[in-house]
Order: C-alpha cells, then structure tokens, then sequence
C-alpha cells in the first residue's frame, strides 16, 4: 500500500499515460497528458495496395495461435538520468517483443516482419504527419515505425512497467498492421458515421493495449512485472485512462482496465477479439 502511495507520489501516473494511438480526428490532446499517436493518414495508401476483408479482424488467425510465447526478458534497469540506458531499455525491449510476436506469428501462419525503432529526444514530425502535443509514442503505420519520447521528466524518474507498457501498446499497433486488421480498420472507419467511427476506434485502441497486457504476462517474470506495479497500472487506467482525449476514442477507464485484465489473465491474443465484443465491451 504504502509503495504503491509511493510511487504515484513519484510521477509514476506521468509514465502511465499515454494509453495509446489518437485518430486523426483527435489530435486535441490536452497538455500534460502524455499520449500515443499513430495517425492513419497513410492508411488510404496502405488500403489501396490491400484488400481489408473484416475477417482479418474478427476472425484472425492470431487468435488461434494460444499463449503468446514466453520470452525472457531483461531489458535491464534504467538508471535515473541515463539516456544510455534508457535507450538500451528500449531497444532489448523490442527484441524481446520481435521474438514473441515473430513466434506467433509462425503459429498462425502469417508474415512477420519486425517494426523500426526510432527513439528520439524531442517531439519529430514522421511519416505520419506532425508529432502530437503530449504524445510519448507513436506507432506509424506508413513506415512501420514505432518512435519513443524520451523526455526529461521520464528520465528523473522512469517506471520500468509502465515504459514496458506503452511499448507494448505501440507494437500492438504493428501487429495490427501486419495482420490486416488495421486496414480493416482504416477502410471501415471512411465509411462510417462520426460515432461509428469512434467505436472502431476504440476497438482499434482497446486491443491495441490486450495485446500489449497479454505481452506483459509473458515477461511478469523476467522484466519482472510485480504484480502491485501491475494493479496499480490498471487502477490508473480504470479511473484516468478516458481523461487524455477530447473524445470517446480510446475508452472508458474502465473498458481500457477490462481489456487490460483479459489480456494479462489470458495471455492470449485470442482474449482480445475487440471486433466482435458487445458494443457496451468497448464503451
Ligand atoms: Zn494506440
């Protein structure tokens, strides 16, 4: 109790936001909240090179492939102030990350190929478009490129977990892509209405962050993920997770901490078929 008091004291909750990727309506983030943004601004130029039947969302084969394979992970610690580390952090986290999804991958029969990895130390425009204000993380899908935020408030006082997690999110994204459901996604989004859009949105987002929860799992013992860091992650997901966004694009608090809980106690991607989820799963 009193380490979790603790580490919220520190500015953990500051590592911990960021729940994951803004559509392009979205981009009034408001400041302080750090928030994780792929745009799908090349999506109509991925869709037109790919077919996107709803099938490669709702009845992908990922979610037959069982657990996601147990990686050990040690991306090692990062030092307070250490960009070096930080950095190092980042990128055996990415490897551990490759090496899972590249198993599951196998598992389902599909191809795999791995993410970039960009980290940067000051907000850049990408691909993507510009960088939005506030993000720590983007994951665009035009270059398949994952860029990390290092700021300066995160490097006084990192969270192994929460970095882990918004990691993990990010590569959630890649995995999206590489499976078809995120041009499922962004052909689906141009046709439907403002709030048809926001709940495919939120589909988008909220197994965004199943994924990376079921990757947590596998790396629980290695990273490791105690669990108090662990509850105390999806307790600020359940009550602040919404708050970051202008809109209802990623989630109530508590659909964001549901799909969080599913992922870890399953550590299946099969736990997190967002797509066919009652619409009230993903409010
Ligand atoms: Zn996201």
């Amino acid at each position: 109790m009193k380490k979790l008091a603790s580490l919220t004291a520190a500015g953990v909750v500051i590592t911990l936001a960021g729940t994951g990727t803004a559509v392009a309506q979205t981009h009034s983030a408001q400041p302080g909240v750090q928030q994780v943004t792929s745009r799908p601004a090349a999506a109509q130029q991925v869709a037109a090179l790919q077919a996107a039947p709803k099938s490669a969302a709702t009845n992908s084969r990922l979610y037959r492939t069982g657990r996601l394979a147990a990686t050990n992970c040690s991306p090692g610690e990062i030092r307070r102030g250490s960009t070096a580390a930080y950095k190092r952090f980042l990128q055996r986290m990415t490897n551990c990350l490759n090496k899972a999804w590249a198993t599951q991958f196998r598992k389902a029969n599909l191809r795999f190929s791995k993410p970039r990895l960009r980290i940067v130390t000051r907000k850049v425009n990408n691909a993507c478009g510009r960088w939005v204000s506030g993000a720590a993380g983007v994951y665009c899908s035009a270059d398949r490129t994952m860029y990390m935020l290092i700021t300066k408030r995160e490097l006084r006082d990192p969270f192994a977990v929460g970095i882990a997690r918004l990691m993990a999110h990010e590569y959630g994204h890649h995995v999206q892509q590489l499976a078809g459901i995120s041009n499922y996604y962004f052909q689906a989004r141009q046709r439907a209405s403002r709030s048809a859009q926001l709940q495919l949105s939120r589909r988008h987002e909220l197994q965004a962050e199943c994924f990376s929860a079921v990757f947590m799992r596998t790396i629980a013992h290695s990273l490791p993920v105690p669990q108090e860091h662990w509850d105390h992650t999806v307790n600020w997901f359940r009550e602040n997770g919404h708050k970051g966004w202008a809109q209802n694009d990623h989630g109530k608090g508590r659909s964001q901490a549901a799909w969080m809980e599913r992922g870890y106690n399953s550590a299946q991607p099969g736990s997190c078929n967002t797509w066919k989820a009652s619409s009230r799963a993903v409010a």
